[in-house]
Parts: structure tokens; sequence; C-alpha cells
């Protein structure tokens, strides 16, 4: 059986190269059609007007060009957008435009789906589909780029990785992606207005730090208590704190750069002393800023906010230990567009 043509933006500029001087095409064609991918109007081949039609030809024979398109949106009342976005594949995963003050913040997806078990988040309930690949995830941001400009009349200023996915299980087309983005064929956005948040794979954090990235890392904490942590991301267990408090240590040995923590606090879960002990000793040994995240109710009856107290208790305990502390309320409720909220209802 033959194999099925392979997207064109899945090859490197090297293989494209290697390709077209194999079939006697010219070197030069290979960054301009490079350049014709990286626009995400252009649909196919024939649309690629400085191309010849031998080359066109040539290239509909051998490769794919596929797209994502949006599905669905829906406009939040504090205007969050959330999108639905179609891959080539018919499966759909879901991205966020965020506005606050001078800040466009584009949350985005790394996977169909997610492979971890997080209790208290929405996309746990679905099955990890598949990963994305790097041309799809630059896809996403090119749309979402777009429909800020329309939307807000001013492009994108942030990107988080904390939409659909673990990151770091998606590890290298998430690098090519943010590599991409960032070029000249993307955005103009720099590293330093990129997040990619991870719920704690320890191992991949030690190789983001070897591969000296040069965005920033969030961690998806909620509890510095190994029971505590097990019991609401099972998926923990293969990733004691101890391991990952490691891993933080030497991110920040190697980069130099402040990780930030997230952190939900549930009633009869994580609102007492004890915890908030643990946190404050973790953060003594990471540099790090807390950010403590309004829950979002999934449906799920163990899961409770806690008393605004606590939050205090949280806030004043973290500001007397000195540690950079803020609480982040939720955007988007409305429209399950919210952390945690994104399940595809499609
Ligand atoms: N897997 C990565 C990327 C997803 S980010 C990670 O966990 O970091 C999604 C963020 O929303 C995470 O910080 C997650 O812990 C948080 N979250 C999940 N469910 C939530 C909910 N119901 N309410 C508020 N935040 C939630």
């Amino acid at each position: 059986m033959s194999k099925s043509p392979d997207d064109i933006r899945s090859i490197s500029i090297e293989s494209l190269n290697h390709i077209l001087l194999k079939n006697k095409f010219p070197l030069y064609r290979s960054k301009q059609i490079k350049n014709w991918t990286t626009k995400i109007d252009i649909k196919s081949f024939d649309e690629m007007l400085n191309l010849p039609r031998d080359l066109i030809n040539f290239l509909k024979k051998n490769f794919k060009l596929n797209h994502a398109e949006i599905l669905s949106v829906q406009k939040s009342s504090d205007k969050t957008v959330k999108y639905a976005i179609k891959l080539h594949d018919g499966l759909v995963i879901e991205s966020v435009l965020i506005t606050s003050n001078d800040r466009i913040t584009a949350c985005v997806s790394s996977q169909v789906g997610c492979s971890l078990d997080c209790n208290f988040c929405a996309t746990s309930q679905l099955k990890r589909m598949r990963n994305l690949e790097a041309y799809e995830i630059f896809d996403q941001i090119m749309i979402l780029n777009k429909e800020s400009i329309n939307y807000f009349s001013s492009s994108i200023s942030n990107i988080v990785f904390m939409g659909m996915g673990e990151p770091l299980l998606n590890y290298k087309n998430v690098i090519e992606s943010i590599d991409y983005i960032t070029s000249d064929y993307g955005i103009g956005i720099s590293y330093k207005k990129i997040t990619v948040s991870t719920s704690g794979i320890s191992k991949m954090i030690k190789k983001m730090a070897d591969d000296n990235v040069k965005f920033n890392l969030a961690v998806s904490l909620h509890s510095a208590i190994e029971h505590t942590r097990n019991k609401i991301m099972p998926f923990s267990k293969s990733f004691p704190i101890k391991d990952l408090v490691e891993s933080l240590e030497y991110w920040y040995e190697k980069t130099k750069r402040r990780i930030t923590f997230e952190y939900l606090i549930w009633n009869n879960i994580n609102d007492d002393f004890n915890h908030i002990n643990a946190l404050v000793s973790i953060c003594k040994r990471i540099p790090s800023k807390i950010n403590l995240i309004e829950y979002n109710s999934i449906g799920n009856s163990n899961f409770e906010s806690a008393d605004e107290i606590w939050i205090n208790n949280y806030l004043n305990i973290l500001k007397d230990n000195k540690i950079p502390v803020s609480v982040r309320r939720s955007r988007g409720k409305d429209i399950q567009a919210a952390c945690g909220q994104l399940a595809n209802k499609h």
C-alpha cells in the first residue's frame, strides 16, 4: 500500500531542498514554498502564484496542504472568545482569546484531548486522541492572531500553552511550533511572551532546561503534599514531588528564570495550614511566583471552591514569606472557556 502523502509543512526545509534538487527544480523555490505555507488563507498549491505550473503539479502529486478552520465561535460577556477549531481529520480542539488591560492572550491547545487524569479538569474526561503537529499549533496561533486583529484591532501579545493537552508530552512539536511562531514567518512575538504550562512531567522539565529554551514555564501544582497531589492528579504517582522539585531547581540553575506555580484551593482538600506551609517551603527552595486560580466547577461533586477566607490565608502567608502571589479570577466562564473547562462539546 502506498503511504499517503505528507503535509508539505511536516517536511523540513533541508528535506524539501533535497527533494527539489532531485527533481530538477531550483533550490530558491523551497523558500517561496515555505513562505506560502505560512499563510493560513492559502488552501491549495494552485494559489501559490509565483510558482511555475510544473512545480505546482509536482507538489500536488506528492504532498498535501492540510488546513485547520474555525468551526464555531463563542463570545463571553467579559469579551473572552472561545474557538472550536476543526483539524484536517475532523478532530476538534479549542482555543481561547483573553483580553486584559493592554494584553491579548491566546490560550492554545497542544493535544486533542489529554492523557493525564487530573480529576478536576474537564479536558481529562476526553481521551487523548492524538498530538497536534507543529504546523497545526502554528495554524491555531495564526488563526487566533487574525481573529484578534479583526475583533480587537490588535495582534495577540502573549501565548499560553494552557488549552487542551499536556505540552510536555508533545514536546518536539510544541518546541518546533514556538520556534516557528517567533521566527520571521510568525507573528513577531518574542519567547518572553510565551508560557508553557505543565502538570509536572519532571524528566521533560530537565530536558527543557538542557535544551536552553527561552520561554517561560508554569507548573500546575495544586498541592505540595504528595498524597493529596496523588489523589487529585493520579498520574503524579509516577512523578513524585521530590523529583518535580529537583527538576525545577535544575531549571532555575540553568535558565535563571522564575517559574509560576498554578494553584487551586478546594474545600477539604488543600484548605489548611499544612498545605500552605508545604507550599511555602517549596517556594523557598525554588524562585517562583504563585498564581492562585479560581476553580471553575466541572460538575464533579468532590471539588468545591474553598471559602474566601482560605484564599486570604494563602495570600497573607505567602506575602509574609515574601513570595510573589496573585489571584487569577476566572474569564469566559459563561461560555465554558475558563481554565479546565475546555471539553469539546462538539
Ligand atoms: N496540562 C497542562 C496544560 C493545561 S493548563 C497543565 O496542567 O498545566 C490548564 C490549567 O487549568 C492548569 O493549570 C490546570 O490545573 C487548570 N485547571 C484545570 N481544571 C481546572 C478547573 N476546573 N478550574 C480552574 N482551573 C483548572
